[in-house]
């Protein structure tokens, strides 16, 4: 499931090339993946041009002339591509001809992915419920331990509610916790201030290396170009059941809670509060 770095590497790849584009054809193949009837989204993109694109949490968001926004959600499986040879797409649900270049396609093949256009105070609404973006500087270890102290939530599904911290999903929240030596479950409230900033420490350093590597594809993620990312290969637990801690060498131990998989080493992220400071 792309999260924050594979969205931000797809916004990067079009970043040079969607602003200034008009949109001149709108070809709706699978209206599941819309949030608004098929007429009514092609209706108010039709003619209208590109200016600009950003990321919000896990959301593209391109702002449109003449106002509002075509946000798109990617879900599990989405791509959103811009490629000339559209034998590289494989399940094509909205397909955008524009005036210059190749199309723009969102392809997803579990389709549990969203597009909507809305309109800008609609987006504000939406906007202001995600948590602050981790990379940026209104996400603090200090704004972190006060917001933890309020939850008996397990810390990993914490981690996983947009509204609390925007973009990360279940790759980055593991190793994220590796890194800062916190198991899963813990209740977020048990995090000392001391842990709070390690795993503010870790969640950053998680997320702007996997940025920097162009995202993790485990299976379907590809960039706007449908080119994979090179992150698998550097996750220190998620998807590593059984294979030793680059830490300790202790078996990676994968589990389920809240219907997802956690995996960590049961050495370095002990289930009770951890006495270490380091
Ligand atoms: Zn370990």
């Amino acid at each position: 499931m792309p999260e924050l770095p594979e969205v931000e590497t797809i916004v990067r790849g079009l970043l040079p090339m969607l602003p200034g584009k008009t949109i001149e054809r709108i070809r709706v193949l699978h209206s599941d993946v819309l949030r608004q009837p098929s007429r009514d989204f092609s209706a108010r993109l039709k003619g209208r041009d590109f200016e600009a694109v950003h990321r919000r949490g896990k959301n593209i968001v391109a702002r449109l002339s003449g106002g509002g926004v075509l946000v798109v959600n990617l879900g599990m499986s989405g791509r959103l591509v811009l490629v000339r040879d559209e034998a590289q797409t494989t399940h094509p649900a909205v397909r955008f001809t524009l005036s210059a270049g190749p199309p723009l396609i969102y392809d997803d093949v579990r389709r549990f992915g969203a597009l909507e256009v809305m309109d800008e105070s609609e987006w504000a609404v939406r906007d202001h419920r995600l948590g602050p973006e981790p990379l940026s500087s209104s996400f603090t270890a200090r704004g972190l331990h006060a917001d933890l102290s309020r939850s008996v939530s397990p810390i990993r599904s914490w981690l996983l509610d947009q509204r609390r911290v925007a973009g990360v999903g279940n790759i980055y929240a593991n190793e994220a916790l590796h890194l800062a030596g916190i198991h899963p479950q813990r209740p977020a409230k048990s995090l000392s201030e001391h842990e709070a900033r390690r795993l503010h420490r870790a969640i950053r350093r998680t997320l702007s290396s996997a940025v920097d590597n162009r995202g993790t594809t485990l299976r379907d993620y590809r960039d706007s170009s449908g080119i994979p990312g090179n992150n698998a290969s550097k996750l220190l637990v998620y998807g590593r059941d059984q294979e030793p801690c680059s830490h300790c060498s202790t078996r990676i131990h994968r589990f389920v809670f809240g219907n997802r998989a956690a995996f960590c080493c049961p050495n370095c992220q002990p289930v009770g509060v951890s006495s270490s400071n380091g």
